[in-house]
């Protein structure tokens, strides 16, 4: 299947000359979508802007964006940067500026549609995005199934040779920079201090995707190592669900959690030729994983009641177990499923 990556790319040790050119044409950007001045734009970004970039915010600088078959990207034996980044800027100028990747550029990949974006502090990155056919594992066995939830982000069970081990449950200080900013927001909205509050939500978004990016890797590397495909469940249902509840609960559900983890999942398994899997979510909390009743309740948030069984659990892993066994029923009924993933993915696969 076809896997991609961004590849972060500082640019660094630039001349005068390729500093006054880059950012004339990344101001003459923000002009040309604030105002819709051309100052000399090179034609093609300009293009590519009006393509993306519906809605424009006063407050927002937008990001290059560069077509892929404008791009060029070399290594070289040269003092100043090994690795080297060119854009077309102006009017027909190519400017090469000298990069520093976070991570090695992997062989055989190819480059697609990257953007150049400019941070705080004036200095600029290229976000290089390059693609890659990884031959997805047709041989993993064992299976990690993923619960994702409001509550705690994540929660995850290996079931590997007949029975379940490694419960890890992640992101409990998700929540609670989360809720810490919640307060933050309401304090200062009593004082209205709109500003600020616009800061503050742009540093809990970084806070929150730095760790959903720590969980999601860790998540789908122990997949790799144990030989497991990951299951988890589908976000249609809650996706559905959002329709009747309304514009602001749509938009707090989309920058929850579990929306990103899921993304962050699918395309880093990609990348490593993990198999993902997804199943129907319905009442997976509700069901007890040992005998199977829904006559459950929840004694107290994370604790899980069976009326039947009498089994009392935690109710994320109990979530995560269920998962698990949805996954090999429908297994035992479709044999060989372990081996064909239903994720996305699934129409490049031969
Ligand atoms: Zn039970």
């Amino acid at each position: 299947m076809k896997a991609k990556k961004v590849i972060k790319c500082k640019i660094i040790a630039l001349t005068d000359r390729k500093r006054r050119l880059l950012e004339a044409e990344y101001n003459g950007l923000q002009v040309y979508l604030q105002t819709g001045k051309d100052s000399g734009l090179c034609k093609t970004n300009m293009r590519q802007a009006k393509r993306f970039y519906k809605k424009i915010l006063v407050t927002h600088e937008y990001p290059l964006t560069i077509r892929k078959d404008l791009i060029r990207f070399q290594t070289n034996d040269c003092k100043l940067s090994k690795f080297w980044f060119s854009i077309p800027v102006g009017g027909r100028t190519r400017l090469w500026l000298p990069v520093q990747p976070h991570a090695s550029i992997p062989e055989g990949a190819t480059l697609c549609e990257s953007k150049v974006t400019r941070g705080r502090d004036g200095v600029f990155w290229a976000h290089l995005v390059v693609e890659k056919e990884i031959p997805c594992h047709t041989d993993f066995t064992n299976i990690l199934a993923v619960d994702l939830g409001e509550r705690l982000p994540a929660t995850t069970v290996l079931y590997a040779n007949g029975a379940f081990k490694e419960p890890r449950f992640y992101g409990r200080e998700v929540r609670g920079i989360r809720r810490h900013y919640a307060w933050l927001r309401k304090r200062l909205g009593e004082k209205k201090a709109l500003n600020t509050i616009r800061k503050i939500g742009q540093t809990e978004h970084r806070k929150v995707n730095d760790a959903c990016h720590k969980i999601s890797h860790t998540i789908v590397e122990q997949a790799s190592r144990e030989r497991a495909v990951i299951v988890m469940g589908d976000l249609k249902g809650i996706r559905d669900g959002t329709k009747r509840r309304g514009r602001r609960m749509n938009r707090i559900i989309s920058n929850m959690p579990y929306y990103k983890l899921t993304q962050q999942i699918m395309y880093k398994a990609a990348w490593l030729g993990v198999p993902v899997h997804q199943i129907p979510e319905r009442n997976t909390s509700k069901t007890c994983h040992r005998c199977g009743s829904t006559d459950t309740t929840r004694l107290k948030q994370p604790i899980f009641e069976c009326k039947d069984c009498g089994l009392i659990y935690n109710a994320d892993l109990n979530a995560a177990k269920n998962i698990a066994e949805r996954f090999l029923d429908q297994a035992v009924k479709e044999r060989g499923i372990l081996a064909v993933p239903v994720t996305p993915h699934e129409r490049s696969v031969p």
